[in-house]
């Protein structure tokens, strides 16, 4: 998972701090290539209120289940995330 340090990490959508109570969307690393749009935004944590408003969300969440979302843990389950940015684990049935 990306560190989150509250009161010193930025947000990479709006540049502002990440303070202390406000809901976030983080993830781990997972796009490869550094050329990749999406790149800064891998093992990043945003604000969830900036996540729902950005213009490349669709896209982001797409790729995580594309590449992360993929993996199935030792427990069979996978980590979805939902359109809004919130992963969770989808047990296989
Ligand atoms: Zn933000």
């Amino acid at each position: 998972m990306a560190i989150v340090i509250r009161g010193l990490t930025k947000c990479p959508l709006c540049a502002e701090l990440i303070a202390d109570g406000q809901s976030i969307v983080s993830t781990p690393h997972f796009v490869e290539s550094p050329e990749h749009p999406l790149w800064p935004f891998s093992d990043a944590a945003m604000h969830y209120s900036c996540f729902q408003k950005w213009p490349l969300r669709s896209e982001f969440v797409a790729e995580y289940n594309n590449s992360l979302g993929r993996m199935v843990w030792g427990n069979g389950s996978r980590h979805h995330m939902q359109p809004d940015g919130i992963v969770i684990n989808e047990k296989k049935q």
